[in-house]
């Protein structure tokens, strides 16, 4: 059983069932946030072993959508190390990375494609259509092939051949669409009206199964949050679900106080720390947005104003960062054995802009979102 009561517009309030299957307001199109009985979900804790459970991703389940927990569509993803910063650089500090390329397709993204697609086989859906610069696509189609249903994946011309001979391995239909992630957007976002396709990709369901990035940190400190948490910031999906994930941890009684959480963007594709600068509370589209790290390559954040609000209620901040300085924060990140994608140091190279890996605040923990092996083609230093 799930304890989730109802989705919620985030923009009018309007409540819906939990059963509909909706991507978007039906009244306003506005985006939509699932709401929990969390009376409840504390007293489950309270009364098992929770606490003390094996970390792993569906051990959060009270905290997702989903009824048939006997059915769930599973790789086995979440579950990764946060292993501690051993660079000289970092020596004063207490800094963790929280290594997402040791999920099953090599990014954290599956954590949400899990809680997705298992969604979608509760509905009885057949067909998932998903838009992607290449990470989220191959991790719709991996488990989409696991569950037995059709994956039609939707990516833009820029998207790095490694990802798109993933995306074929594991039997799904590439469509090529258009110049930018937005392009392959619109075009998914037109199949709304089909009723047997499900979208898979940055919508409410996905937002819940990424909250165990949030959920595993917190516990992996044994149940401690730490001081601040730096995390890459694309459409802002995984930013405004750990965001979640560590007010569900206040609400129930967990942790007592929330970690700062820190976006870093990309310099030349950064409209978050832009209207974050500029006191803005909605954000400005830069369509001409450009950067090598392509995970991040989002010039329309679809959650930036949930990413704004993150960082205002949390203390947090917002930071840009250069090709050359996540470059450098690659290597830096290989010779301690850890080997992340382009857009997943972005964090780390943030961490040494604001200056965290100084300070003695308590954990900082460093989300390191995906494989390096993602995207070997881009240039070196
Ligand atoms: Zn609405």
């Amino acid at each position: 059983m799930t304890y989730a009561t109802s989705i919620q517009c985030m923009h009018c309030k309007k409540i819906f069932s939990s059963e509909l299957t909706l991507f978007a307001c039906a009244s306003c199109g506005g985006p939509l946030d699932i709401l929990y009985n969390y009376e409840q979900i504390k007293r489950q804790i309270v009364n098992s072993v929770f606490l003390r459970e094996p970390i792993t991703h569906w051990k959060y389940s009270m905290f997702y959508p989903i009824n048939q927990l006997d059915k769930i569509v599973t790789l086995q993803e979440g579950g990764t190390p946060l292993v501690p910063s051993v660079a000289k650089e970092d020596a004063k500090g207490s800094l963790f990375f929280k290594y997402e390329a040791c999920n099953p397709t090599g990014v954290f993204k599956d954590r949400g494609t899990s809680v997705e697609i298992t969604k979608a086989v509760e509905l009885g859906i057949k067909e998932v259509a998903c838009a992607t610069t290449g990470n989220m696509g191959a991790s719709v189609a991996a488990y989409a092939g696991r569950a037995g249903i059709k994956a039609r994946i939707f990516i833009p011309n820029f998207a790095s051949p490694i990802k798109i001979q993933q995306i074929k391995s594991y039997g799904a239909t590439i469509i090529r669409a258009g110049k930018t992630y937005d392009d392959a957007h619109a075009k998914v976002r037109a199949l709304r009206q089909q009723k047997h396709i499900y979208l898979a990709g940055d919508y409410a369901h996905r937002a819940e199964g990424q909250k165990s990035v949030g959920f595993e940190i917190v516990d992996q400190l044994n149940w401690q949050p730490p001081s601040a948490i730096v995390m890459p910031v694309g459409n802002g999906v995984l930013f405004s679900a750990v965001y979640k994930a560590m007010c569900e941890l206040k609400i129930v009684g967990l942790i007592k106080k929330l970690p700062r959480l820190i976006a870093v963007q990309a310099k030349g594709c950064n409209p978050i720390v832009q209207a974050y600068r500029n006191k803005k509370k909605i954000i400005t589209p830069q369509p001409k947005a450009k950067t090598l790290a392509t995970a991040i390559l989002c010039g329309n954040p679809l959650e930036g104003e949930r990413v704004l609000e993150a960082i205002r209620a949390t203390k947090g901040t917002a930071v840009s960062v250069s090709d050359q300085e996540m470059l450098l924060a690659q290597k830096q990140l290989g010779k301690q054995g850890l080997f992340a994608e382009l857009s997943s140091t972005a964090s780390y190279a943030g961490v040494h802009k604001l200056g965290l890996h100084h300070q003695n605040k308590g954990p900082v923990v460093c989300v390191l979102t995906g494989h390096g092996l993602k995207d070997i083609s881009i240039k070196k230093l």
